[in-house]
């Protein structure tokens, strides 16, 4: 996944106060034992109505046709993000029938968890569901569309959890169309009811989100693939040539990297919301992302950004996968320390498929890395937390104090740079032979073309022994599992490169804030004898609007192009309620991290640059 910090906000509940007796502008199709079925019967059959769509409210059934005695349903309380957001909170009235239509008792023994004592073969669960949280990692049923990851709208029995299953949409508004991911595929406009889907279990299914609604779609086909794109979005707020043109470069090198097209269609789900929105979520036949409108405006590189990371997951994540994910727990959070390969290299192939595609020049790629060194010198948390363990503590990203400099890095720029040292070094060893670019065809075909899991980051060091030949023990004792401060200038001269500081000037309003899920930025810091002091801002204050307008992370976006000694007026919220605060701009002078050409750079090294940039072998044979 990938997301910076601007989610849209989940507002729990507001949307069913003042409307409870509002009733339904169609009442739910109603499902029993003998309703008829599109698809061939499968042993769990989900039905979901969305008739009630004006209230964010969908309605399921279950249908289970070989039930006996206790029957157990739980409702995940994770998925997508690392975050335990308990999904149980949005089902209410639960309630079950037999093949006679008659009531069967419901218990709740624990939280997220039901049983149904089944007296016939046939069982029918039903609950409402309340759904209105957007984005990638979100579920929403609203008056305009339907998005959905199913492990936030449907339950499952841990006993049938890997068997056949099969989906259909109900009371569907007559002017949506819709595409998924995977399993349902694609019905137009006015035929959605038709599509029914199956999949082979529960993790597949909830792998394959959906989106229904009134959406702009194009299709491309490349090297013997179909991709297809689907837009929600207003179409005066991007350009869909230059879309297709961008995807179109990145698919083509990635597959070509690879060596590998481990699928014949994959989709393209694109949200461009004029408000927030920020971030995406893979999945193994495609991916779904939100990207603010503004931010589309200026330039395509956000999105083609994102685009390729989550392009590149379906093999690094979906099919190269730690051992750690499987099986899926949905009831508890999960122990990995693999994120900072999963998700930190996955950005850096990501940044080489952007330069390989030509949609960011060599200068470019170099100045993101240096942006990214920048990014983890500047924590103090780099020398305490390791990139393994920050991937463990992903479950306490949503804690404002946890994002602190000094609390935590993130798995995602730590991650990306040992991608890139990790290929640097390989490339060291075999004098540019052997790279990046090997280990994860090496891995491809080791684990996940046979079905495996690797173990961890010693799978990754497995693999990386095996391309060069040499042992990799230390590289990832010391910079992986430990702390050990990262030589950069060691790896680096190899391309002609070296990292030196230059003195730059920020404009600072004299605190710092972090912000998680799209809730309001939250004050992590404030700098002794400041504006922002004096005016009382303090440490925990939430900052609601910045000169009047909502306050979206990070703030320096919002005085970018402010003066020094500027004012600005900040609405903030603490604990007696919410106050207008004026601060002024003040300038922070500061250094900052750049790459740079070493002394003489030999046409070697420049060789060695140029095919490390664009993630090429140099040709020589075996190393
Ligand atoms: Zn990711």
């Amino acid at each position: 996944m990938k997301y910076s910090g601007k989610l849209p906000a989940t507002i729990l509940g507001l949307g069913l106060l003042g409307s409870a007796a509002t009733a339904p502008l169609r009442a739910a199709t109603s499902v029993t034992c003998s309703s008829p079925v599109r698809a061939q019967p499968r042993p769990t059959e989900y039905f979901i109505s969305l008739a009630d769509n004006t209230r964010h409210l969908a309605h399921v059934s279950l249908r289970f046709s070989q039930a006996s005695g206790t029957l157990t349903l739980n409702m995940p309380v994770w998925n997508a993000l690392y975050q335990v957001r308990d999904f149980a909170a949005h089902v209410a009235n639960v309630r079950a029938t037999d093949a006679g239509s008659r009531p069967v008792p419901v218990l709740s023994r624990q939280n997220s968890q039901w049983e149904v004592v089944a007296t016939t073969p046939c069982v029918v669960v039903e609950y409402d569901i309340y759904l209105d949280n957007s984005g990638p990692f979100g579920a929403q049923l609203d008056q305009e569309h339907a998005f959905f990851n199913w492990a936030m709208v449907l339950m499952y029995s841990p006993a049938t959890r890997s068997q056949a299953m099969s989906v259909q949409l109900l009371d569907v508004p007559a002017t949506w169309a819709m595409r998924d991911l995977h399993v349902l595929g694609e019905a137009p406009a006015g035929r959605v009811e038709n599509a029914v889907g199956t999949a082979a279990g529960y993790d597949q299914l909830v792998d394959s989100p959906v989106e229904l609604g009134v959406f702009q779609r194009f299709d491309f086909q490349q090297d013997g693939a179909t991709y297809h794109v689907v837009v929600h979005a207003n179409p005066s707020d991007y350009d869909a040539a230059k879309l297709e043109d961008a995807l179109r470069r990145i698919t083509r090198v990635a597959v070509d990297w690879m060596g590998d097209r481990p699928f014949d269609e994959y989709t393209f789900l694109y949200h461009f919301p004029r408000g927030h929105g920020a971030g995406g979520m893979e999945h193994a036949y495609g991916t779904a992302i939100d990207l603010n409108a503004e931010r589309l405006n200026s330039s395509l590189l956000p999105v083609a950004s994102v685009s390729a990371h989550e392009f590149f997951h379906l093999w690094n994540v979906k099919r190269i996968r730690p051992q750690s994910f499987e099986p899926i727990d949905y009831q508890r959070a999960i122990d990995t320390r693999a994120l900072w390969f999963s998700e930190g290299v996955t950005s850096t192939v990501g940044d080489m498929l952007l330069a390989r595609a030509g949609l960011i020049s060599d200068r470019q790629y170099i100045d993101r890395l240096a942006a990214e060194i920048d990014e983890l010198q500047a924590r103090p948390a780099h020398r305490w937390q390791s990139a393994e363990d920050s991937g463990l503590n992903a479950w306490f990203e949503g804690i404002a104090y946890y994002h602190t400099p000094q609390r935590s890095i993130s798995y995602y720029n730590k991650g990306g740079i040992l991608g890139v040292l990790l290929d640097l070094r390989i490339r060291q060893i075999t004098q540019g032979r052997r790279s990046l670019r090997d280990l994860f065809q090496w891995m491809n075909h080791h684990y996940a073309r046979k079905g495996l899991f690797f173990p961890g980051s010693l799978g990754v060091e497995q693999a990386a022994e095996a391309v060069t030949g040499q042992g990799f023990a230390d590289f990832f004792h010391d910079y992986v599992a430990d702390v050990r401060e990262l030589p950069y200038n060691d790896f680096f001269g190899f391309v002609g490169l070296q990292l030196a500081e230059t003195a730059v000037r920020t404009l600072t309003p004299g605190f710092a804030t972090s912000s998680f899920l799209g809730s309001p930025p939250e004050v992590t810091s404030v700098d002794p004898g400041s504006e922002a002091e004096r005016g009382g801002i303090a440490v925990g204050d939430r900052i609601l609007e910045i000169n009047g307008r909502p306050a979206v992370a990070p703030l320096e976006n919002q005085w970018a192009r402010s003066r020094e000694g500027s004012s600005v007026k900040i609405r903030v919220a603490d604990r007696r309620g919410g106050r207008n605060v004026r601060v002024k701009l003040s300038a922070r002078e500061t250094h900052a991290y750049i790459l740079e050409d070493t002394p003489s750079v030999t046409p070697q090294q420049r060789t060695h640059r140029e095919a490390w940039i664009h993630g090429d072998d140099e040709p020589g044979g075996q190393p």
